[in-house]
């Protein structure tokens, strides 16, 4: 097999068949410019919607003998393996490269699986051979590589212009080159950065009176002059606890017209799935495998961003100024001078109660509702929390974030300060989410027992006579779905409410799959995926396989045909319910499975 890369822009390519592997290389084609003529006697109604848009040419008949020889590649998805001969034999006898989706005998050419970043695409193949392991690798480095590689590709290639301006041997180029790369990328990491005008200015050793003028240009804030001084340029966005219903109606909004967006770890669940697919989606913070971005290169990532022009969503777990630091980046945009605003979320310490079933506050048994980060009380000296004072308040309930580890300092602390040891205390790990767990017992008791079920961070200690609700006002490990995340197809509106309702958390994908979809189906293992058409399975197959997706998680199919298409692309726990079938029956069955 010989790897080369064509350029479609503006040539005739050819389609035949119209369902949702047709859909899916006709995008592919389109998106790089080719003019795609799709051949079916019917199609899916996403290509009908393209051809009205005028983004390509469908043509409702069969496939006519010999016509392939005219287009300068040809792909063949049709469930006529008849068909797909004809095209082969017409297009490969005529010297026009062709392809027929899972059929590798009748293809001169294989697509391979693709990562892109920008202009950046990395292609895994295996020359057909074991298209498996291309997909997972495929999946490997979308997870690994950022988003900040598209920024940091075009730098490259700014770079790149300038470098070749100047007079300079071959070897000095390559060494400029080595240094280019040496410092920007983190091999180990997998992590890039975009240098700053600064630096490309001392690598490439230009006069500065020259490079000063451009130094300027780059970096004055464009959007920030006199004219458009008041637009907002940074929103810092609280995304909630947890659960993706929980992100505010203005964050949402921001979201949707943001060009960057900067998230959190504990953010990322809460990112729409919908978000455009070109808004530039930069992981910051603790990420499962990787040391967390230091705080000084979060705050100039913002800036940098921001001096670009783009609207920039700093998204953070629940809200942004409640142990977020939310403060000290909002100071350092002001302090350069970038218009911001703040978008408040839903701090985790109240509604990952209230999903334990803990009030935070209760009329006459709980007048006060502390917050405060259990690390102060780990520390040596300085502490800034008055163990004493909130040790004699009865009527007042603390809750503890980041209070793992502290958990038992903080009690050994508020027990010698004189705190009844028989005052009802929780922990709630991952709360408002499919993998919430709670432990409730007494002040005393608590660091036993949160040892004895596991417990681990992401969690929240509450300690407070409210507690002693938990059993009774336990509404959400009642509801039938509670603690199952499912994907399901966005369009499946009926289904994503109904599924919504019994307490499930829902992962609602559209189709094409969308880069923060992805990112979203990656935050917590799933309980398994609703597919209601063929095509879903088509779309879903490429994202199955994932970190958080068992290969035996199960796979609701509505409809006989849908269970058919997932059998065939080898799905295991292929669990089918006729057409028509009720909302309440799918719940139901859900449900059923998990006990
Ligand atoms: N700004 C965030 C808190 C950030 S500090 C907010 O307002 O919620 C991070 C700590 O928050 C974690 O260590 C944990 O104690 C707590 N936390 C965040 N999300 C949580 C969740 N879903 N369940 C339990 N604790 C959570």
């Amino acid at each position: 097999m010989y790897p080369v890369m064509l350029d479609v822009n503006g040539r005739s390519c050819l389609v035949v068949g119209g369902g949702g592997v047709a859909l899916r290389k006709a995008l592919g084609l389109v998106d790089e410019g080719a003019r795609v003529t799709v051949v079916a006697p019917e199609v899916v109604e996403p290509l009908d919607a393209m051809a009205a848009a005028g983004r390509l040419v469908v043509e409702r008949r069969e496939y006519r003998p010999g016509e392939a020889e005219s287009f300068i590649l040809v792909i063949a998805a049709t469930d006529d393996r008849r068909v797909n001969r004809q095209v082969f034999q017409d297009a490969d006898g005529a010297g026009v490269w062709v392809n027929v989706a899972d059929d590798p005998e009748l293809c001169s050419f294989h697509l391979p699986a693709r990562v892109r970043r920008g202009p950046l695409q990395l292609t895994v193949s295996s020359a057909g051979r074991a298209p498996f392991v291309a997909r997972r690798l495929r999946q490997l480095f979308d997870r690994r590589l950022g988003f900040e590689w598209s920024e940091w590709i075009e730098a490259a290639a700014r770079f790149r212009g300038r470098l070749l301006e100047l007079d300079l041997s071959p070897s000095d180029r390559e060494a400029l080159f080595d240094r280019f790369f040496s410092a920007t990328v983190d091999e180990d990491g997998l992590r890039v950065r975009v240098p700053t005008a600064a630096e490309e200015t001392g690598w490439l050793g230009a006069p500065v009176d020259h490079l000063e003028g451009e130094e300027d240009a780059t970096d004055r804030p464009e959007t920030c002059r006199d004219d458009a001084r008041h637009d907002v340029l940074v929103s810092l966005v609280g995304a909630g606890p947890g659960c993706p219903g929980l992100l505010t109606t203005r964050g949402r909004q921001r979201l949707m017209e943001a060009d960057a967006v900067v998230y959190d770890r504990l953010a990322a669940a809460a990112l729409p799935c919908d978000l455009p697919a070109g808004v530039e989606l930069h992981a910051v913070g603790k990420v499962a495998g990787n040391h967390p971005i230091p705080q000084e290169e979060i705050n100039a990532l913002l800036v940098r961003l921001a001096r670009q022009g783009k609207r920039v969503v700093r998204l953070k777990g629940g809200d942004p100024y409640v142990f977020g630091r939310g403060g000290e980046e909002a100071e350092v945009l002001d302090a350069e001078g970038i218009a911001f605003d703040v978008v408040p979320g839903v701090t985790s310490g109240v509604a990952a109660m209230a999903w334990a079933g803990i009030p935070v506050t209760h009329r006459r048994e709980a007048v006060r509702l502390t917050l405060l980060t259990a690390h102060e009380a780990i520390k040596d000296g300085g502490q800034q929390v008055r163990w004493d004072l909130l040790a004699q308040d009865e009527h007042a309930t603390i809750v503890g974030y980041m209070g793992v580890t502290a958990l038992p300092d903080v009690v050994r602390r508020l027990v010698a300060a004189g705190m009844d040891p028989d005052t009802p205390a929780a922990m709630v790990e991952q709360g408002t989410t499919a993998a919430q767990k709670s432990v409730v017992s007494t002040v005393a008791d608590l660091p036993q027992s949160v040892v004895e079920a596991g417990l681990e961070p992401p969690a929240l200690f509450v300690i407070g006579p409210t507690v002693r609700h938990s059993k009774q006002l336990d509404w959400y490990s009642r509801q039938p779905l509670s603690g199952v995340r499912l994907v399901v197809p966005a369009d499946a509106t009926p289904v994503v409410r109904r599924l919504e309702a019994a307490g499930a958390d829902v992962v609602a994908v559209p189709f094409p799959v969308t880069p923060a979809a992805r990112i979203v189906i990656a935050t917590l293992p799933l309980s398994g995926c609703v597919v209601t058409t063929p095509a879903d399975v088509d779309w879903m197959d490429d994202e199955r396989g994932g970190a958080t997706w068992a290969e035996d998680c199960p796979a609701w199919c509505i409809g006989d045909d849908t269970a058919k298409r997932a059998r065939e692309r080898g799905w295991r726990r292929v669990r089918m319910l006729g057409r028509g079938t009720e909302c309440g029956e799918l719940v139901a069955r859900i449900s059923d499975a998990r006990r």
